[in-house]
């Protein structure tokens, strides 16, 4: 049996491609330098997967930035404001990922979304009516050159054209149904010219099929591929699905004469169903067994058994998507070897397909097997006796507050006295140079943890002061302690694992490192109570406590495979739910608890949302604040308001506040809240933190007044968008002036 790969992690080993991609943005490489370095980097790459034995290794899976950017240079897509730009091809490339300032001109970076439901952001193509479609750039043919110069024959992959259609954008004046044409006669050529250089296959991600697809939808897929596959017969196309089934058009998918198709087992629910229901014997399944999304040892039995129960002539044992969502290497980690001996990373991953197809072929047991057996013998940790009698224990009235929103709404006016349109911030402030060093310091043992204290005290105190003057309502610590929202509770809590080097891709040059949660969860001690309650003891008004959400913190780790999502979610949610208590012990009488990733691992498939996720992750967030007292304030914070569509969901985290990111785009948000008249009280973001620009008064006042059309007034909070940790200290200070004076303006105007 054959082995293949959907796609390689480019960053490199050591996120080597961020490095020299940094550098070269700040002018200290030159661009030839980079195009060189890139070239060295996939050498690398290609050369560690021939050597591990993979069979079928993909080319063009490398990229500068993002595959959907590439694909749309690939094609010409390029808005008019930069294809106008006088700049090199690789400039102008970064100018669409970055945006561009300089002499010649000023463009916007074109926007991000999630790509599927991953933590990685594409870029999201434009088509605008005047878009001429063509070959623009030879990057997918000279990359199949490079692996061929060193002898290895490589499958072309690139972006299929309904994924790519469908995720893009399309101008007022244009449709998806302009385009379908001219780039079917491009991805055509693009077809033709690999076979012409000698590619036996070449690979179409279509990840868009995994979602719930439309009658329409599905009548476009099947016209371009009729099309597309009719015209080009000289190379085999692989179709790759990923990041779940493809229900709503399997029979037209094997219909289609593709020579291979590609099949998530792991997150496809159905897949083994559909395979089971038929598959065509001249095709070639390509059996993504796997997993590319998480960093567990594969269990070989298993995937064996299902192998051998498909009833498929022939199959290539493939990752169930690319390899580009997790680390490179468990090599590079201190773990000790009982840890490291249950850990796989991309490398690690492509012995283990060489072992299966090892094990295939053999009819006596090899010590690959045995040694995967041992693994998997025994349960990998011992369960937390206090952890599973607390799960055991809960009864549906631990899921909800005793007082109803409504009667809590009442006691906390009472209570407050908060003026209209009190105003906040989301929790942290600047993290300054000398704030990062102080931590490095302590973190490294140079610092007392006296002197690091006093530090984080004066901090706090500096920023309390200023919050006073400003005449802030409700006033935050800063997060001055706090690298990251998810690895500092991780590292408060047991049950989580640290990498030195766990690093994946989220978009561009930014990497991320999310920590593993290898058994039960549990709090050692309190987590952030010492801080509050400092803060609390150095001022009359209120200080808010802040939080990260069980839900939030398990979507950004890896998470475990021998339990459930939602049984690892309650366990965080039981650990938070200590210290949300500890802190209201502690006189912290408003508590934030953020929600920033809660859309994070929301199902593909609508028809999921609720049963597969929502039904279980909004009791965990209840779970969390389900015991405080009704005068004590919950509040939660969302980034990016897409929720749109679960706003009933959002209502029952039964919180008192909510902040969310609206400043940008999503006003739109607001009629969606009154017409499904949202309860919880709401801090739609006024201001854009994610740019460095002082918005003025008159500015916010305008935002305000927008969101006071749509939102009655005593539901109305006044914030920033999102939290001020990546913002520098004096336009911060600025901003937030701007922030009270425009919310003192207004409330004014309503009393008259
Ligand atoms: N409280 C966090 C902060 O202010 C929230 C961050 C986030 O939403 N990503 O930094
Ligand atoms: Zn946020």
């Amino acid at each position: 049996m054959k082995t293949s790969i959907v796609g390689f992690p480019r960053i490199g080993e050591y996120r080597e491609l961020k490095f020299q991609t940094e550098k070269y943005f700040r002018a200290e490489i030159s661009e030839e330098e980079l195009i060189a370095f890139a070239k060295t980097l996939r050498q690398k790459h290609w050369q560690t997967i021939q050597s591990v034995g993979i069979d079928e290794i993909p080319s063009n899976d490398f990229s500068f930035y993002d595959q959907m950017l590439d694909t749309a240079i690939l094609f010409n897509i390029i808005p008019k404001e930069v294809a106008h730009l006088d700049v090199s091809p690789l400039s102008r490339y970064f100018a669409l990922a970055r945006g561009y300032q300089g002499e010649k001109g000023d463009v916007k970076a074109r926007p991000m979304k999630k790509w599927f439901n991953t933590n990685y952001h594409y870029l999201v193509p434009k088509f605008e009516k005047d878009t001429q479609i063509k070959i623009n750039s030879q990057k997918i043919f000279d990359e199949y050159q490079e692996a061929k110069a060193l002898g290895i024959s490589t499958r072309p992959v690139l972006i299929g054209p309904f994924t790519f259609l469908t995720l893009a954008e399309y101008s007022e004046d244009c449709s998806i149904a302009d385009f379908v044409e001219p780039l079917i006669v491009n991805y055509q050529q693009v077809l033709q010219k690999s076979a012409e250089q000698g590619a036996a296959w070449v690979q179409l991600d279509e990840p868009a099929l995994v979602k719930d697809l439309s009658a329409e939808e599905k009548d476009l897929f099947v016209r371009i591929y009729q099309q597309l596959l009719n015209q080009s017969k000289e190379v085999k196309v692989l179709l790759q699905t990923y990041f779940g089934d493809v229900r709503d058009i399997y029979q037209e998918l094997i219909s289609l004469p593709f020579a291979g198709i590609g099949l998530d087992f792991i997150e496809g629910k159905e897949t083994l169903h559909l395979v089971q229901s038929g598959f065509p014997k001249e095709k070639i399944l390509y059996a993504g067994v796997v997993n590319g999304k998480n960093i567990w040892r594969n269990d070989y039995t298993k995937t064996i058994e299902l192998i051998k129960s498909l009833p498929v002539e022939q199959i290539v044992l493939n990752t169930s998507c690319s390899l580009l969502h997790v680390p490179y290497t468990v090599a590079n980690e201190n773990f000790a070897a009982n840890i490291k001996n249950h850990l796989a990373f991309a490398k690690e991953k492509l012995v283990e397909l060489v072992d299966l197809a090892t094990i295939l072929s053999q009819t006596t047991t090899t010590t690959a097997l045995s040694e995967n057996q041992a693994l998997f013998v025994n349960s990998r940790v011992q369960p937390q006796a206090t952890v599973q009698q607390a799960l055991a224990q809960l009864q549906p009235t631990d899921f909800v507050r005793a007082e109803p929103f409504s009667q809590r709404e009442k006691i906390q006016r009472a209570k407050y006295q908060f003026p209209l349109l009190p105003t906040t911030t989301i929790g942290s402030f600047p993290q300054t140079k000398e704030v990062k060093q102080k931590r490095a310091q302590f973190n490294r043992q140079e610092l007392s943890s006296e002197d690091y204290e006093s530090f984080i005290k004066s901090k706090i105190n500096e920023w309390l002061t200023f919050q006073s003057e400003i005449g802030l309502d409700v006033l935050v610590h800063g997060e001055f302690e706090r690298n990251d929202m998810v690895e500092y509770f991780g590292q408060h809590l047991a049950g989580y694992l640290f990498t030195q080097n766990g690093w994946v891709q989220s978009y561009g040059t930014r990497g991320v490192k999310p920590p593993i949660v290898w058994s039960d969860i549990y709090r050692k001690a309190p987590i952030t109570v010492k801080w509050s309650a400092y803060a609390q003891s150095q001022t009359k008004r209120y200080v808010k406590g802040m939080l990260t959400g069980p839900v939030t913190i398990l979507n950004w780790s890896f998470p475990r495979e021998d339990i459930s999502l939602k049984e690892a979610t309650l366990q965080l949610a039981l650990a938070i739910q200590e210290e949300v208590l500890d802190l209201e012990a502690n006189g912290i009488e408003i508590i934030q608890i953020d929600e920033a990733a809660l859309r994070e691992k929301l199902p593909l498939r609508k028809s999921d949302w609720y049963s597969e996720y929502l039904d279980w992750a909004i009791p965990a967030f209840r779970l969390v604040h389900s015991k405080v007292k009704p005068t004590t304030q919950i509040h939660t914070h969302m980034c990016y308001s897409e929720f749109t569509d679960i706003i009933e969901a959002i209502d029952a985290m039964d919180a008192d506040v909510i902040s969310f990111e609206a400043s940008r785009s999503n006003l739109t948000i607001l009629d969606e809240l009154q017409a499904k008249h949202f309860q919880t009280q709401v801090g739609p973001g006024v201001y854009d933190i994610h740019s460095p620009r002082i918005p003025s008064v008159e500015e916010i006042k305008t935002t305000l007044r927008k969101i006071l059309a749509k939102i009655p007034q005593n539901k109305v909070w006044v914030n920033p968008d999102c939290g001020l940790k990546t913002r520098g200290e004096k336009e911060t200070k600025a901003s937030l002036l701007h922030l009270t004076m425009a919310a003192y303006q207004l409330r004014e105007e309503l009393r008259q």
